[in-house]
């Protein structure tokens, strides 16, 4: 076991540095933001001066990118079951696999805080009815 840290990843956007440092210590990893020496004074200048680090322990950099790259890959997964999400099985009416997600129309994948910010603009939904399940198994999208 090394205690030697390391800048996992630089945010430019201080609400994404902070959401996933929650996911990781949500899991378990311990990690912190340290942000560049002048944002610290002026935080609203984060995005001019070269945004927020998320410093991690360079141990648990393999699990970390293991566990965001599932994040990233939750919807288009088959195989074991990401343990952190989908309360209930959807099946696609045209294939009948469970590889469907419920959101805003649209081929592309989701990333996890892509899914965390909807669901806090949600209480103000700005694309309401637009809304479908999308299987990630035949393309097939339905209500
Ligand atoms: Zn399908």
């Amino acid at each position: 076991m090394n205690d030697r840290t390391v800048v996992y990843k630089t945010f430019y956007n201080p609400i994404e540095g902070n959401i996933v440092k929650a996911r990781l210590e949500d899991s378990g990893f311990s990690c912190f933001l340290a942000d560049e020496n002048v944002s610290t004074i002026y935080p609203l200048y984060n995005q001019a001066i070269g945004g927020i680090k998320l410093i991690v322990f360079e141990d648990d950099v393999d699990q970390i990118n293991q566990l965001l790259a599932e994040d990233n890959s939750t919807l288009v997964h088959d195989g074991e079951e990401p343990q952190h999400q989908q309360e209930e099985k959807i099946l696609c009416e045209v294939c009948g696999s469970d590889n469907v997600g419920y959101g805003m129309a649209t081929k592309k994948k989701f990333s996890w805080w892509v899914i965390l910010i909807s669901f806090f603009v949600a209480v103000y939904p700005p694309f309401k009815g637009n809304k479908c399940y999308h299987c990630y198994n035949c393309g097939h999208e339905f209500k």
